[in-house]
């Protein structure tokens, strides 16, 4: 991986990330409506209970992780928010409006404007980097495409790897697709799902900035899944800790770092 080849878009990221962070921690979180809410949401795999009457108020424009061991309900509720998965009682709300209801879908997850970044990055092998971003705005056939394009390239840095394939491209530039892909779009909501778990150590460091940035960038709400409570702290304004599918505890990072959950201190520890 050559760092310097998408070093341009990181500088702008971190000079915009020092930006936004002291902006976030001015601004008041009860000033901010919340978003997404999940509402007593029941769901179960077969016979097997996986979240049980979970509440959860998303912070709108915040970056929420979702932080717990495999097998936590993560990636459930990702899916349950996106719309890809139905549970079998509760509600998602979305702006006011509810979008899931007891069993019933009753707005389409391709117009929830949600962003997904899925844990394989699920990349098209045998579609350019171009195409991978061009692709959902075809779909929508949307105007100016090709400036739409470019524009994102440029942003990520990818200009020059715009004609490769997923596989002659290094784990950090995959990574940048799969985001410039969903964003694009221009979502509301970016659900990302484990999506620096295969990186080394450096490179999750660099791509943790990357994320911050987009952030402000693109004023938009995260939901950022992880089990890893480094990166939880490193990108968080709201940090729900998940316990065997409930929510052990809620907050800032600072308030999380001293909970007086037994379980969140242990699980803090490794
Ligand atoms: P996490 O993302 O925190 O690792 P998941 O939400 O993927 O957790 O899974 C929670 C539990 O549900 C796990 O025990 C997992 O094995 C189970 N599970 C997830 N998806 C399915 C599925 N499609 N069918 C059956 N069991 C599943
Ligand atoms: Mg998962």
């Amino acid at each position: 991986m050559n760092i310097p080849e998408f070093a341009m878009g990181i500088g702008q990221g971190v000079w915009l990330t020092h930006g936004a962070m002291r902006c976030f921690e001015l601004s008041d979180p009860a000033d901010r409506k919340a978003m997404i809410q999940l509402k007593k949401i029941n769901h179960a795999y077969h016979t097997k209970s996986i979240l049980r009457d979970l509440d959860l108020d998303i912070l709108d424009g915040g970056l929420t992780c979702l932080l717990g061991s495999s097998g936590s309900g993560k990636s459930t509720i990702l899916r349950i928010i996106a719309g890809l998965e139905i549970p079998q009682g509760g509600q998602v709300v979305m702006d006011g409006k509810v979008v899931t209801d007891a069993g019933k879908i009753l707005v389409p997850a391709a117009e929830r404007g949600i962003g997904f970044v899925f844990q394989d990055l699920a990349l098209w092998p045998h579609f350019t980097v171009y195409e991978h971003i061009a692709f959902g705005l075809k779909e929508l056939k949307i105007n100016d495409l090709e400036s739409k394009v470019l524009e994102m390239l440029d942003a990520f840095g990818l200009r020059k790897h715009r004609d490769k394939y997923p596989h002659q491209l290094s784990g950090g530039q995959k990574q940048l697709v799969a985001i410039a892909r969903s964003l694009v779009l221009k979502p509301k909501t970016l659900l990302m799902d484990e999506p620096l778990s295969d990186l080394d150590v450096k490179l999750k460091h660099r791509m943790l900035e990357i994320i911050k940035a987009l952030k402000q960038k693109y004023d938009m709400t995260i939901i950022y899944v992880t089990h890893d409570h480094k990166e939880a702290f490193a990108l968080a304004d709201q940090v729900v800790v998940l316990n065997q599918g409930q929510i052990e505890a809620m907050g800032s990072v600072s308030e999380i770092k001293t909970s007086s959950s037994a379980f969140v201190q242990y699980f803090l520890e490794y």
